[in-house]
C-alpha cells in the first residue's frame, strides 16, 4: 500500500466480534484469563494476547501497527506523550556511566532531559558543536550508547543529513536515534535513510488537531545489537526484571522494542489512553492532506515574510536561499513541513508588539495543529535556558515562531500583514 492508504487502513482489520469499521476503543485495564496456564503462556511471552493496558492494548495496537508501518519499522510502542518517548529512547540502552551524544538544535523540554535530568541518573550527554557527521564523531567513545538528532530540528529549522549522521553512528558501532515530530513520516522516512530508532511526538502533526497527547517509538529493527553485545548488555545479556531473558536471542529483530515495552514501559507506566490512541488514529487517516496544505501555506507565509520591508530575516529551509534548501530537497522534496522562524525589524520590543496583534493565529506552546500557531521561544519553550545554550539552540531574544495551519492561505496573510503594521 502506498502511504495515503496507509495512514487509513494500516494496522486495523475489521473487529471480528462486532465487525465494526472504525477502530474501537478498548477502554478496559485488564483482560481475562482462559485458565492459570493461559496466563502463564502470556506472561512467558508464549502466545499473543492482552495481559493489561499499561503494556499492550488492542486499540492502541491499531495505532503503533499504523505508525510502525509508515515508519517502515519491525514494531512500534506507543507511549503517554512524545518526552516519554524520548526518554524511554535512550534510558533502554543506557544506564549510569553511558553516554549519548546529540545534535545541539533540539526540542526545549528534550534540551532539559538532556542537560539536566539524564546526568543526574549518571548519563552523560554531550552536546556536539553542529549537526554535522564531523561534530558528532569525535564525541563517540567506548561508552556511547546512542547518537541523538531531531530530523528537522523544533525550532531551529535545521535538516540533519540523515544519511550522513546514520553512517558515521554505525562506523562507531552506535544506532542513531531521531525525532521525526516535525517531519512526520509523510516528508521524511528516516529508516529509509538509516536511522535505526524514530521517536514521535503523536500530539503534533500526526494526530494534528491539538487535543491528544501522545509519543511512539518505533523501532528499524536494522541495528545489530548483537553483534555489540559489550556496548549493550541491557539487550544481550539476561534481563533480571523478566525472569532472565536475553532480547536479542527471544525477539531478534524486535529486541529493542520489545525490551522497551517489557522494561521501561511495564516498570514505569507512561502508557497512552486509549482514548487518545484513538483520536489519534483519526487525524493520521488526513495526515497527508493535512501535510500538503501545512506545506503549501507555509511556502506563501515564507515568501511573504521574505519580500516585507519590517522582516529582517526568515529561516525557513523551503526558501532557495536558506542553508539548509539542499538538504530538504534531498530530503523532504524542498519542503520542511509548517514551522518557520522570523525576526521583525526592532528586536525585542516590535517582536512582542506583533504577537500580541495576531487575531487568526493563537499564541501558545504547540505546533502540528490544524490551527495556525504563534510562539516566542524566548519567553516560553527556551526560556529556562541560558542566552548562551539559547543561541547553540538557534532561539533569540526577537525571534517568533510560526506554525501555519491549514486554514486559507489568504485569511493567514491578512493576520501577518495587520500584525506586522501593528508592530
Ligand atoms: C512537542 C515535541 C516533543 C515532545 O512531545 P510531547 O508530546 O509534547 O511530550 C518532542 N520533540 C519535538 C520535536 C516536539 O515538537
Amino acid at each position: 500500500m502506498r502511504d495515503e492508504t496507509k495512514l487509513i487502513h494500516s494496522g486495523y482489520e475489521t473487529d471480528p466480534t462486532t465487525h465494526a469499521v472504525a477502530t474501537p476503543i478498548y477502554q478496559t485495564v485488564a483482560y481475562e484469563f482462559d485458565n492459570a496456564q493461559h496466563g502463564a503462556d502470556l506472561f512467558n511471552l508464549a502466545v499473543p494476547g492482552n495481559i493489561y493496558t499499561r503494556i499492550m492494548n488492542p486499540t492502541t495496537d491499531v495505532l503503533e501497527k499504523r505508525v510502525a508501518d509508515l515508519e517502515g519499522g519491525v514494531g512500534g510502542l506507543a507511549l503517554s506523550a512524545g518526552s516519554a518517548a524520548i526518554n524511554y529512547s535512550i534510558l533502554n540502552i543506557a544506564e549510569a556511566g553511558s553516554n549519548i551524544v546529540t545534535t545541539p538544535q533540539l526540542y526545549g523540554g528534550t534540551y532539559t532531559l538532556f542537560a539536566h535530568m539524564l546526568p543526574r541518573l549518571g548519563i552523560e550527554v554531550r552536546f556536539a558543536g553542529g549537526d554535522g557527521p564531523d561534530d558528532i564523531a569525535p564525541l563517540i567513545d567506548a561508552q556511547t550508547k546512542a547518537v541523538f538528532s531531531e530530523t528537522i530540528g523544533n525550532p531551529a529549522g535545521n535538516i540533519i543529513d540523515i544519511e550522513a549522521l546514520a553512517q558515521c553512528a554505525h562506523e562507531h558501532g552506535v544506532p542513531l536515534i531521531v525525532d521525526n515530530t516535525v517531519a512526520t513520516p509523510i516528508l521524511i522516512k528516516p529508516i529509509e535513510y538509516g536511522a535505526d530508532i524514530v521517536v514521535h511526538s503523536l500530539t503534533k502533526y500526526m494526530g494534528g488537531h491539538g487535543n491528544s497527547l501522545g509519543g511512539i517509538i518505533v523501532d528499524g529493527g536494522t541495528f545489530p545489537w548483537a553483534d555489540h553485545g559489550e556496548r549493550f548488555p541491557m539487550l544481550t545479556t539476561p534481563e533480571a526484571s523478566y525472569h532472565g531473558v536475553v532480547y536479542t536471542d527471544a525477539l531478534g529483530p524486535a529486541a529493542y522494542i520489545g525490551r522497551a515495552r517489557t522494561v521501561p514501559l511495564r516498570n514505569t507506566g507512561s502508557c497512552i489512553s486509549p482514548f487518545n490512541a484513538f483520536l489519534i488514529l483519526q487525524g493520521i487517516e488526513t495526515l497527508s492532506l493535512r501535510m500538503e496544505r501545512h506545506c503549501s501555506n507555509a511556502m506563501t507565509v515564507a515568501n511573504y515574510l521574505k519580500a516585507h520591508s519590517r522582516v529582517t530575516s526568515v529561516s525557513f529551509a523551503g526558501l532557495p536561499d536558506d542553508p539548509y534548501h539542499g538538504l530538504a530537497q534531498k530530503y523532504c522534496k524542498g519542503v520542511p513541513a509548517s514551522l518557520l522562524t522570523f525576526e521583525v525589524d526592532g528586536g525585542y520590543e516590535a517582536a512582542v508588539r506583533f504577537y500580541d496583534a495576531l487575531k487568526l493565529f493563537k499564541r501558545l506552546v504547540n505546533i502540528g495543529d490544524a490551527k495556525s500557531l504563534a510562539c516566542h521561544p524566548a519567553s516560553t519553550t527556551h526560556r529556562q535556558l541560558t542566552s548562551e545554550e539559547q543561541a547553540k539552540a538557534g532561539v533569540t531574544e526577537g525571534m517568533i515562531r510560526l506554525c501555519v495551519g491549514i486554514e486559507h492561505e489568504d485569511d493567514i496573510i491578512e493576520d501577518l500583514t495587520q500584525a506586522l503594521a501593528a508592530a
